[in-house]
């Protein structure tokens, strides 16, 4: 298993392709959105040859998920996500306008997930824990096998996810990362929607938000 990490639009949020040597692959936080931004993501799909066969948010903050139509167009491949988050993506028009963002409507998603959940691709299962708090339906992917899992804006390395945008709960944002988490090897790197990745183990030990807890 193969991950690739993008960065994109002024937010810097990270864009994650996760593929296998079937060449299948899924696509987190699709956030290119200026053309250049879009146009690296594609070539890299065919430099490698991949076929996308998902499409994932970790939740649908407006910067997250500004490639989103763009990757449901040219893959033919609508989004699954959390029910939660949907109202996200109905109104991302208007959340787009507050940020300066011309966003393209994306193409809603039919198939929602949840806590559990297994997705696949190539020989690849990804488990989807459902970790609220920093945004209703915010979802992270663990790739048990690989050892990894990606966040979103749930946790970062020395951080957690902002609060203050509506639906941000901290005490239930403390929660889910206690419980999904947490719970998970010191060893899974934690890939996160903004910066640099991080360790299960780094984050219990040095992260100030989480430190007295243990
Ligand atoms: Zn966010
Ligand atoms: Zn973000």
């Amino acid at each position: 298993m193969h991950i690739r990490q993008f960065s994109f639009n002024p937010f810097q949020v990270n864009t994650y392709i996760l593929y296998d040597d079937t060449g299948e692959c899924a696509i987190i936080d699709a956030s290119c959105y200026e053309k250049h931004e879009k146009k690296q993501l594609a070539d890299f799909i065919e430099e490698k040859q991949l076929k996308p066969v998902l499409q994932l948010f970790t939740h649908c903050h407006i910067d997250h998920m500004l490639g989103s139509r763009f990757v449901s167009k040219t893959y033919k491949l609508k989004p699954l996500t959390h029910k939660d988050s949907l109202p996200f993506l109905e109104n991302s028009k208007e959340y787009g306008k507050a940020f300066g963002f011309d966003v393209e409507k994306p193409v809603l998603p039919e198939v929602f997930i949840d806590d559990g959940d297994i997705l696949m691709f190539g020989k690849q299962e990804l488990k989807v824990l459902h970790t609220p708090g920093h945004a209703a339906g915010s979802l992270c992917y663990y790739h048990e096998s690989g050892n990894l899992v990606v966040v979103g804006d749930v946790l970062f390395q020395g951080s957690i996810g902002r609060t203050d945008l509506p639906t941000g709960d901290h005490d239930l944002l403390i929660k889910s990362i206690l419980q999904k988490l947490m719970v998970l090897p010191g060893n899974t790197t934690v890939y996160s929607g903004h910066g640099p990745s991080t360790l299960i183990a780094d984050e219990r030990t040095a992260n100030p938000y989480l430190t007295g807890i243990y």
